[in-house]
């Protein structure tokens, strides 16, 4: 129904080629799924900003009760324009630079240090000014990798943290929070997709039982909150919803006793979970033709949009739903086939061999689960544009449609390819080939784009 209202609404068809979409209402029912999962315990649940970098998104994040949690001045940036106050955003990243973390501190947003060299300069920081914010050190407890490598923040040697199994690390971090009174809070994140439960459950009591450690050496309650980071996988198979947070507190509970016990305060770090199951894609599909015996269908959804399932196939697999051109479902006798972007580079798949409705041009894909890192984290090669972005609710009699984000201009995509500084590289003298390059010639063949 909210394809079929989209493509009479103009928002995605032979006029606009490809856009996301984003579910409000799904969100909000994902948020509180979160809030009741943890019940009464002191958790501040932030939202990771780079599953879905969109303000519009945060903003509704922000007024559903989510902190957010910030990993580059432009995460940062989008926090505060969603509305998300100082005390509710956690700063992340893995290498900040010294005037990031001063301007940091002086919002005061909690920061988690990666290592001791972060360390020693918010210690440079805090001895010129005060800061309100909340500081904590991220830890790797060593637990091992899940499934997908480039998503293991608890591996061995991941670089993220500072690796607690390693000579001398455990001893180092008691000794570093005995001489620095402010650090106050210990950080970990084990990953999401492809770790087991288990994994981040190990994680998180590692970390629970360092605190105890260094609460009980300095004779104090000197770490008083603990960020036990995210995510959750997703099931990107079905439309299920598995794990459930209610299963993953569950889970916690068994491997932490103490952690729900209000003994700390809590934060926690989940985007993927939030946001895939409510978003998709929508794009046309342009042409389809035979090749070597393969069906190929070319549509406007690719590399751009789907960046890390088309590198990475099998780590990041798609459901794909078909519509014919008036977003109805499609029905119609299947085949195999493969979906593949508008990038020209020949790997640019969405899908391989998938069997499917036999797609023909007109028609429309649309890949599921896509709300997070998808749509939200285009990719600029060939120049394609970013995909306009609408949110939609489907409370009323029929759906209705917001813009998230306008699709890219052309004037846009100009603009931040250099064109103010299109002769920046004549440094010598290029003598007379007629007009070519001149404004005058610019003017005439490049549409505004507006
Ligand atoms: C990416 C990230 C998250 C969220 O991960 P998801 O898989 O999107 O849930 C949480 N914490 C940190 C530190 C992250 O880098």
């Amino acid at each position: 129904m909210v394809v079929r209202e989209a493509v009479r609404s103009g928002l995605v068809g032979p006029a606009q080629v490809v856009s996301g979409f984003v579910d409000a209402d799904g969100i909000q029912e994902s948020v509180r799924d979160l809030h009741r999962a943890f019940g009464d315990a002191p958790v501040l649940h932030t939202f990771a900003v780079k599953a879905a970098s969109l303000v519009p998104v945060l903003r509704l994040l922000a007024r559903s009760g989510m902190g957010c949690e910030v990993a580059s001045p432009g995460e940062l940036a989008q926090a505060v324009a969603a509305g998300f106050p100082p005390e509710r955003i956690v700063l992340d990243s893995p290498a900040k630079t010294h005037a990031e973390l001063a301007h940091a501190l002086e919002l005061g947003v909690a920061v988690n240090a990666d290592n001791f060299a972060e360390v020693d300069r918010i210690g440079e920081l805090l001895a010129v000014s005060e800061s309100a914010s909340v500081l904590g050190l991220r830890i790797n407890p060593q637990v091992g990798a899940g499934a997908i490598d480039a998503m293991s923040t608890a591996s061995a040697s991941s670089k993220f943290g500072v690796p607690l199994r390693d000579p001398g690390a455990r001893q180092r971090v008691l000794d570093t929070f005995a001489e620095r009174p402010w650090l106050t809070r210990l950080h970990v994140h084990v990953g999401s997709q492809g770790c087991s439960l288990e994994l981040i459950g190990e994680g998180v009591r590692a970390t629970f039982e360092l605190a105890e450690e260094i609460n009980a050496a300095a004779r104090r309650q000197q770490v008083t909150s603990l960020d036990i980071g995210g995510g959750l996988p997703v099931n990107f198979d079905d439309d299920e919803i598995r794990p459930t947070y209610e299963t993953y507190v569950r889970r916690l509970r068994a491997a932490v006793p103490g952690l729900l016990t209000g003994r700390y305060d809590l934060v926690t770090e989940f985007g993927r979970s939030l946001v895939a199951k409510n978003g998709f894609t929508a794009a046309v599909v342009e042409y389809t033709k035979d090749t070597g015996g393969r069906r190929i269908a070319l549509t406007h959804a690719g590399a751009h949009i789907a960046t890390r399932t088309v590198f990475m196939p099998d780590a990041w697999p798609l459901r794909i739903a078909v519509y014919d051109r008036d977003g109805r479902p499609k029905y119609a006798p299947e085949r195999v086939q493969d979906v593949a972007g508008p990038c020209c580079f020949a790997g640019d798949l969405v899908a391989r061999g998938r069997t499917l409705p036999e797609l023909a041009p007109g028609d429309l894909v649309v890949l599921l689960d896509t709300g997070g890192y998808y749509f939200s984290t285009p990719w600029s090669y060939n120049s394609l544009a970013r995909p306009a972005v609408h949110g939609f609710t489907t409370h009323g009699p029929a759906p209705r449609f917001a813009t998230v984000r306008r699709e890219q201009t052309l004037a846009e995509i100009l603009a931040e390819s250099g064109v103010d500084q299109a002769d920046a590289l004549l440094f010598g003298d290029f003598g007379d080939f007629g007009e070519a390059g001149s404004d005058a010639a610019h003017a005439r063949l490049v549409p505004t784009g507006d």
